[in-house]
């Protein structure tokens, strides 16, 4: 640490992102959730379009290509869409602006919003979940802070039925509640429906799972105009340009290609519940994902720390969590079919070769 830093940041303990290998030469890479498919053919043909000489030139500040087509896609105006440089910069915004009277989350969840709320100074609760890892509403009711749910949630997949993000919302009106959606369309349930009713909600969203396109960087909120108009005094407060041309461009193609996308997402859902099944067989406890990833752990003959390294040792790049209660499991994205069979065909070796 430099005699430089800001004081009120020295305990900061920043967000440790999955390994990320530049050259993948032979290794399957299931870490970080990214999608095995490529962005749609019009994602292709919009990047090749979009001509690199335009670089010279700032990209749009109101990202009005991209906020369009989100909007059309979900049938909100778009006034009520915000566009990030991914939903983790949306999160920042959230957590920085929109939290005056502190955050609450689970316990386990996505591990951003620890680190959000530090590096803004919000103070926050984290509200453990029950023991098979669902959320327990009544334990927000309450909570005056901002509450923010991943639906379904990170790293267990399981998702929280909108009953139960209905009732979060009616607890109190003049609280927040912030939906983060990322893994909704693996087979969660959106919360869309309520955004409606409900002006103390809002929705965000990534292209980085469902739509291939985790390298472009690119997130958005869904919520009312008066919040989209907060996030927006924020985001121009902070950078004007957060989404650059090539990802407005990108982005704006992916939106309109949703039968691509809906295809790849339930050929994702399919080998989810392949894999699944095959990891229960071998002894493994498996949460009820609906999203693109796998929670498998509390095998007898194996623990989470030592699957983690067997299978890291045979080019097999998976996600532990050193943190209580979820140490034992890992968190495996679904890959493509063959990249599964690899893992399950890997995995008994490995069951065998302790046992
Ligand atoms: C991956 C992820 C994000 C961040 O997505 P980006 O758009 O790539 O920043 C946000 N929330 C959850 C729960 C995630 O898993």
């Amino acid at each position: 640490m430099s005699r430089f830093l800001d004081g009120r940041l020295s305990n900061l303990t920043a967000y440790t992102p999955g390994e990320q290998p530049q050259k993948l030469g032979g290794i399957i890479k299931l870490n970080t959730n990214e999608n095995p498919y490529p962005p749609s053919p019009g994602v292709i043909d919009a990047l090749q379009t979009e001509s690199a000489e335009n670089l010279r030139l700032y990209s749009d500040p109101d990202c009005k290509a991209l906020v369009e087509a989100i909007a059309e896609r979900h049938g909100v105006r778009p006034e009520n869409v915000f566009p990030g440089n991914g939903s983790d910069e949306v999160l920042a915004f959230c957590f920085h602006g929109l939290s005056p009277k502190g955050a609450a989350f689970p316990d386990i969840s996505y591990g951003f919003y620890k680190v959000f709320a530090a590096m803004f100074g919000v103070p926050y609760r984290e509200v453990p979940l029950r023991g098979d890892f669902t959320v327990n509403v009544e334990d927000y009711a309450g909570e005056s802070g901002t509450v923010y749910i991943a639906n379904p949630n990170a790293p267990t997949g399981i998702c929280l039925p909108l009953g139960d993000i209905e009732t979060l919302l009616c607890q109190n009106r003049e609280r927040l509640v912030v939906v983060d959606e990322a893994y909704v369309e693996f087979g969660g349930e959106t919360a869309l429906p309520l955004l409606a009713r409900y002006d103390n909600l809002l929705i965000v969203r990534t292209f980085s799972k469902s739509h291939s396109l985790a390298g472009a960087r690119l997130g958005y909120a869904i919520g009312s105009a008066e919040l989209v108009s907060d996030l927006n005094t924020l985001k121009f407060s902070f950078n004007p340009y957060n989404v650059n041309r090539l990802s407005i461009a990108a982005g704006a193609a992916a939106m309109r290609d949703d039968v691509y996308y809906a295809d790849c997402c339930g050929k994702i859902a399919e080998t989810r519940e392949y894999t699944a099944n095959k990891l229960r067989a071998l002894g493994f406890t498996v949460t009820e994902s609906k999203a693109n990833f796998i929670f498998a752990g509390g095998n007898d003959k194996i623990s989470g720390a030592e699957y983690f390294d067997y299978l890291r040792k045979r080019y097999i790049f998976v996600r532990h969590f050193d943190i209580p209660r979820i140490n034992n499991y890992v968190r495996i994205t679904v890959g493509t079919p063959n990249e599964m069979e690899t893992l399950i065909n890997v995995t008994v070796q490995i069951l065998e070769s302790i046992g």
